[in-house]
């Protein structure tokens, strides 16, 4: 007979072992106190904590806003192109101790261009960083640049119109920040515009805000994906819709639960996203904020709902089918998560 605790850790040797795709993760969220302390010093600037382990403390969310307030400030730190590099860089060495495989990630360019650093800088660290990670350690990966919806959208048009000078950079854009009170359909221009230049379109809904946001982000922005999308269970003809048309959603419960959007894992709706039969994906949001990258998220939720081999590895191909990747390449991730599951 295998004991529960045998059996426990047979599931995290195959959490582990699982190639995994990350398509929900903002890098500025990726910074861990230890890197915020060394660029403070190197660019010679004061933080509020006295310590990192101050700081981890302080890390103690009521809601998305107040989580956002201590973002930003963490984010005052990232001056220098190398500060950019050795972020992304600190993330990609957890995605291959984590065998992450591909990842998308989120880039915040009002976050830093608002305080004078140039997007040229934030880009060439970051893309320096991800060919890196493409060379060294085989994880390939695109960023998607993300515009803060608690700006005006006519602020969003000129940040994308500037990025267009470094569009080899970045395949698409996402909506973030602030959700309550900030609807999908103030950025319908730049959502136009950026798909009258080929890009992909993904945008946060349905977090803090209702099911209705996730409609407006289908209907107003033409969104493909869905990030987070969790309240969508509000609305059974919205899930019906998601389900239909195979819209992904870029769930990540530590988030949810460290921002109260669930009180405990256990009341995460996870399961009823999955037997709804939704293209649900795992993902870490901001994982030196939450408390886990997109391994201690698998973790979180096999734990909570008892999910087994099969649950495991469908979330984990859900996140290949969402890609924004080429046949060749979402042909290639599928076939590295089935020979782990048909190897175990
Ligand atoms: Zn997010």
């Amino acid at each position: 007979m295998i004991s529960e605790s045998r059996a426990g850790s047979d599931m995290q040797a195959f959490i582990h072992a699982l190639p995994k795709v990350e398509l929900h993760l903002h890098i500025e969220g990726a910074l861990e106190p230890e890197l915020m302390f060394r660029l403070a010093r190197r660019n010679g600037l004061d933080l509020p904590y006295e310590s990192i382990e101050q700081a981890r403390a302080a890390y103690d969310f009521q809601d998305l806003q107040s989580f956002l307030d201590l973002y930003y400030q963490g984010a005052r730190v990232l001056v220098q192109e190398q500060d950019f590099h050795d972020l992304a860089w600190a993330y990609l060495e957890r995605c291959a101790a984590q065998n992450v495989i591909h990842t998308e990630i989120f880039f915040d360019p009002q976050a830093h261009t608002g305080r004078g650093v140039d997007l040229d800088v934030v880009l060439s660290g970051i893309t320096r960083a991800l060919a890196e990670g493409e060379r060294r350690l085989g994880i390939s990966s695109a960023l998607i640049l993300c515009f803060l919806r608690h700006l005006p959208p006519q602020e969003a048009m000129e940040t994308f119109e500037q990025a267009l000078d470094f569009r080899k950079y970045f395949i698409g854009v996402g909506l973030d920040s602030a959700e309550q009170g900030n609807p999908p359909a103030g950025f319908r221009d730049v959502f136009a515009r950026a798909r009258s230049e080929g890009m992909r379109l993904v945008a946060h809904a349905g977090e803090e805000g209702p099911a209705a946001y996730i409609w407006s982000a289908l209907r107003d922005l033409r969104v493909e994906r869905i990030d987070h999308g969790v309240r969508c269970t509000e609305d059974p003809e919205l899930v019906a819709h998601l389900r239909d048309a195979r819209i992904p959603l870029t769930v990540c419960p530590l988030s949810n639960v460290r921002l109260k959007v669930f009180d405990a894992m256990s009341g995460h709706n996870l399961p009823r996203l999955m037997e709804a039969g939704l293209v649900v994906t795992i993902n870490s949001d901001d994982p030196a904020y939450f408390g886990g990258y997109i391994e201690e998220n698998y973790h979180a939720v096999q734990q909570a709902f008892d999910l087994g081999r099969d649950e495991l590895a469908q979330l984990a191909r859900n996140a290949a089918e969402a890609a924004f990747v080429s046949s060749n390449r979402r042909r290639y991730l599928l076939e590295r998560i089935n020979e782990v599951v048909d190897s175990r």
